[in-house]
């Protein structure tokens, strides 16, 4: 045999006797069954060695037979003790290492100290107690192999420790039973031996295989708590999701139903996003939505003492859940702080900012009594903010639900309501403001329900959107109007209102385009208003609608300008005639520089290009003489008349004549 194969043999062989470091699992394993078993192997060392001491106290000197086993048992109790305790302790890998190592060599002197002591009792003895002392190593070997097989190396020094001397010992006495007993020890250790390589080299397997078991397992485990993960996650914004939003509102629900506390809901919806979404591109909406989402984030994370929950409920909307019992203060602190944030500039190529928010908040139990029937409650204060107090905060209120009721009220009534009977027209007319002569008529409609009486178009317009009858009742309004506008003079003008759902409708404008052919009016004198808020609906469908309006002569004018999300962007998009000032900037003119300014820059910017300008509101004449002074082109308002009905028309423009003087025609955009 080569040396160096001999080398690595005896390199093999010398592994045995110690305890290997690279398993820290096997080390722990065997650490803790080690600890068990301790107690065991010092019981069968300590009562053996007393027994032997026992029948030697006569015969042999007291060192031997008190003291020595005193001493060992005081420290095998000590260590006994040590062990126990082991069971309780969380060690390091490197602890455990050091632990078994020191264990492993301590018993080299254990096994030599007890041998020795053994050998040095055996001459005082008579021949039964000598051979009390081979019986007493041999069954003491063999129990101490079997305590310690979890820690192999130590099993194999101290049958090598014991048995070697055991033998040669025995042998050398010449004693032919105590020889047969040291053959059969040797025996038996050998099959002992035999039996700890088996048993220890399943241990070991058995703890590799529990470990990869355990490291599946938390495989599947980390897979599944991913897969949750992503089931709860928008994808976009990386906020918890929808789903997400609902489940912890019905816990936080729950638990604050059950701990008679207050939970509230938010709903959150920019405000001109849509806008930058159709002039910039879903890549810059996107990187808006995912801003706008960290901002509110870090809103919620430092608000306190509240705990709020937040997640994208899809497109631009934005759901909280407010726990810790909040006061209608903490929810207006929360949305005040949210849309400053909101507010901030957007880092973005084309450098636009015009982004806000609307927050609708519902707390339980003051309006509702169920977690949907609280969401509900905060989308109605949502969609209340956007109608009216747009970028504020709105909180679910006891007027609110009374305006609910009565939408239910009108929503009702309309849906069982006979157009052609119920609905009527009245005409406001609108003035050029130089020449003072009327250019046309907005046609405003009038509801007279049986049951409600005279019912604002401010109410039954919404509700008919919301319960999908406006295009019909459109129709019925547009088809009238024209009749009537067939009986002015020619040169009289007729605008009508179309809404949001008119424009944007998927099967198009055609239906009004057929009803304008069959009234015999010319498109020519017709001007389609439409508000800004109905254009950003949807871009591209009103683009299409204004284009083929355009296409057959119609004038379109943009209502309500400066109310809702001002995109100048839309006026150079757009095929526009006119721009519709909305009243709201008139009332102040003379009293609030910035309305003034504002109004003295739309018609500036009207003028520019070449767009008519159309101030509606207009009650005084002292609004009136400003606003020719800032050249604005047409007015509409009190000052000159109310909405009028059809037949008081006639009337109206005869006494303008004689007012006037001579007709002079006012050539109003045509
Ligand atoms: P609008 O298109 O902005 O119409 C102008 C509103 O201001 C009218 O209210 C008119 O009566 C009112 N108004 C006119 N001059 C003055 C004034 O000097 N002072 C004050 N305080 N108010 C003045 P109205 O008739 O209640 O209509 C409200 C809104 O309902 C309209 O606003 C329009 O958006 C909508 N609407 C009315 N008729 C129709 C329609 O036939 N179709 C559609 N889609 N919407 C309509
Ligand atoms: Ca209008
Ligand atoms: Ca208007």
């Amino acid at each position: 045999m080569p040396v160096a194969n001999l080398k690595s043999h005896v390199a093999a062989a010398m592994r045995l006797f110690h305890v290997p470091a690279d398993n820290p699992d096997l080390m722990r394993a065997q650490f803790n069954a080690f600890s068990k078993q301790v107690p065991l192997l010092y019981f069968i060392l300590m009562s053996n060695t007393i027994a032997v001491a026992y029948t030697y106290v006569n015969v042999a000197p007291d060192w031997l037979t008190m003291i020595v086993p005193s001493v060992l048992t005081v420290l095998a109790g000590l260590r006994t003790y040590w062990w126990l305790r082991q069971r309780h302790l969380v060690r390091s890998d490197a602890d455990i290492l050091r632990n078994l190592r020191a264990t492993n060599w301590l018993t080299l002197p254990i096994g030599a100290g007890f041998t020795a002591w053994s050998f040095a009792l055996y001459p005082y003895g008579d021949p039964f107690a000598k051979s009390q002392v081979a019986f007493y190593m041999a069954v003491t070997v063999i129990g101490c192999i079997f305590s310690l097989m979890h820690l192999r190396s130590a099993a194999l020094i101290v049958t090598l420790i014991v048995d070697v001397p055991y033998v040669l010992f025995f042998f050398a006495t010449g004693e032919p039973t105590l020889k047969a007993i040291a053959v059969n020890n040797l025996l038996v250790s050998g099959a002992m031996v035999t039996v700890l390589f088996i048993y220890y080299r399943d241990f070991a397997d058995l703890v590799a295989s529990r470990k990869s078991l355990l490291a599946q397992q938390a495989a599947t485990q980390a897979l599944s708590d991913e897969n949750f993960r992503l089931a709860n996650l928008d994808s976009l914004t990386e906020l918890p999701n929808r789903r997400r939003f609902f489940a912890e509102l019905s816990s936080a629900f729950a638990d604050a139903e059950r701990r008679h506390v207050r939970v509230a809901v938010g709903i959150i919806d920019l405000d001109g996003f849509k806008p930058i979404n159709d002039n910039y591109g879903h890549s810059v909406g996107d990187r808006v939505l995912i801003e706008a989402g960290k901002r509110i984030r870090e809103v919620c994370e430092g608000f306190g003492p509240q705990r709020v929950e937040f997640a994208r409920l899809g497109g631009d909307e934005f759901g909280l859940v407010v726990c810790g019992d909040p006061e209608d203060t903490d929810l207006m602190r929360l949305g005040e702080r949210i849309g400053g944030q909101v507010k901030l500039p957007y880092q973005l190529d084309t450098a636009h900012t015009g982004l806000s928010c609307s927050i609708g908040f519902a707390l339980f139990p003051d309006s509702a009594t169920t977690s949907e029937a609280l969401y509900e409650c905060a989308d109605y204060a949502l969609y209340h903010a956007k109608r009216h107090q747009r970028g504020r905060t709105v909180i679910f209120s006891s007027e609110l639900e009374a305006e609910i009721r009565s939408r239910g009220v009108i929503e009702n009534l309309l849906r069982t309501s006979d157009f052609g009977a119920e609905m009527e027209l009245v005409f406001q007319p609108i003035v050029d403001a130089v020449s003072e002569h009327t250019a046309g008529f907005e046609t405003l409609a009038r509801w007279n329900s049986p049951r409600l009486g005279w019912v604002s178009p401010a109410d039954f317009i919404p509700a008919a959107e919301r319960i999908g009858l406006i295009r019909p009742l459109t129709q019925v309004l547009l088809a009238r109007a024209l009749a009537t506008a067939r009986t002015w003079p020619d040169h009289i003008r007729l605008s009508f209102n179309l809404s949001a759902h008119d424009v944007c409708a998927a099967e198009g404008i055609l239906p009004l385009i057929s009803i304008i052919e069959k009234s015999g009016l010319s498109p020519r004198r017709i001007d389609f208003e439409i508000t800004e808020t109905a254009v950003t609906f949807d871009f591209v469908r009103a683009q299409q609608s204004i284009a083929t309006l355009k296409a057959m002569g119609c004038g379109i004018s943009l209502d309500d300008f400066g109310t809702g999300y001002s995109s100048l962007s839309h006026v150079h998009r757009l095929p526009l005639d006119k721009i519709k000032v909305d009243r709201s900037f008139v009332a102040e003119i003379n009293e609030n520089p910035v309305s003034h300014k504002i109004i003295k820059s739309l018609a500036g910017l009207c003028d520019d290009m070449e767009i008519a300008c159309v101030v509606e509101g207009v009650e005084t004449s002292a609004q009136l003489d400003s606003l020719r002074r800032l050249g604005c082109e047409f007015i509409q308002g009190y000052h000159f008349a109310k909405p009028m009905p059809a037949d008081a028309i006639a009337d109206y423009l005869a006494n303008e004549r004689q007012r006037l003087g001579e007709p002079m025609r006012a050539a109003a955009g045509a």
